[in-house]
């Protein structure tokens, strides 16, 4: 029988996901697909019957259905709790629907990679996190499991950026976002949450000046791969993140739970890709 999973989500033909799990597929001979699924918002209840039904094994869901999901499957993960959003569904045996968020180890893996896995110690490490949306509150949550001594927040709309510092009020701090460009001295790591620097935005207005030489920037945005941001830090030899890498690492946990087997991120996954982004 072939094994099926989906990505759900309104609109959803620009996801990337069904290239990254079809590449697996194949790789691994794996008898399964991979279904990009358009449910709108008051269709999405319905379709999760038909995944308790058993038409899939699970999926990935994205915009605008993560916190629809969270509400709505039957258990979460004490991750996806924490981050009150739900990107990947897993259907039991029994039919239940357990609900995932894999975007913060996600990051925290393609930030090992790219930085070396001893960076920075336990309980060392501050972060400047430049946005307060859903993926911000993921990559604040993986920071935190992650050791990080201290993460600050700056947000266009300082009320979301608060909200944050409830999931730790001792590490989370909030830093008013006029203050952005005072603060950089003492940054081990600044990531880039907001659209700006996404294509069809602009970008994050931000002199790197005043980081110190060790500090690493990310940017989650991987459309383009290189956004103004991460070509300025480059340009000042400072260690540059991109956001593909998280978008290939939130994948594995997934096709672990569905198909069995963990897959690898591979230069060969990142190169198809990367030729799709740029085609
Ligand atoms: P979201 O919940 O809508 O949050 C958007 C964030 O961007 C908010 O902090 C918002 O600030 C800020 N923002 C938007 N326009 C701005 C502007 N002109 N000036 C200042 N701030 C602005 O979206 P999200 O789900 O967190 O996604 C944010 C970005 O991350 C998107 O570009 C998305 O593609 C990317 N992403 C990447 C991955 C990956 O795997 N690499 C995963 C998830 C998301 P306000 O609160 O003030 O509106």
């Amino acid at each position: 029988m072939t094994l099926r999973a989906f990505v759900v989500g309104h609109p959803i033909a620009h996801s990337r996901s069904p290239l990254i799990h079809g590449h697996w597929l194949a790789a691994h001979g794996v008898d399964g697909t991979y279904e990009r699924v358009d449910v709108a918002a008051d269709a999405f209840a319905e379709f999760l019957g038909q995944v308790r039904a058993g038409a899939y094994l699970g999926g990935n869901v994205t915009i605008p259905h993560k916190e629809a999901a969270f509400r709505m499957v039957d258990r979460l993960t004490p991750r996806a709790q924490r981050i009150g959003a739900v990107n990947t569904i897993v259907r039991g045996a029994d039919g239940q629907l357990t609900g995932d968020n894999t975007d913060a180890p996600g990051f925290i893996a393609h930030l090992d990679r790219s930085l070396g896995a001893d960076w920075p110690g336990r309980g060392e490490g501050r972060a400047l996190v430049i946005g307060a949306g859903g993926a911000a509150r993921a990559i604040v949550v993986g920071l935190l499991e992650r050791g990080l001594a201290s993460i600050t927040v700056a947000n266009r709309t300082r009320e979301r950026a608060r909200a944050l510092t409830e999931l730790d009020p001792e590490r989370v701090r909030v830093l008013d976002w006029d203050r952005l460009p005072d603060t950089l001295g003492d940054v081990d790591l600044l990531v880039n949450t907001t659209a700006l620097g996404m294509k069809g935005h602009p970008p994050l207005d931000l002199q790197l000046s005043g980081l110190p030489a060790h500090a690493a920037v990310a940017d989650i945005v991987y459309a383009p791969l290189e956004t103004p941001l991460l070509a300025a830090a480059r340009e000042k030899g400072l260690a540059a993140v991109d956001g593909l890498g998280m978008l290939l690492h939130q994948a594995v946990p997934g096709f672990e739970a569905w198909f069995g087997i963990r897959p690898e991120v591979t230069p060969d996954l990142r190169a198809r890709i990367v030729a799709d982004l740029t085609a």
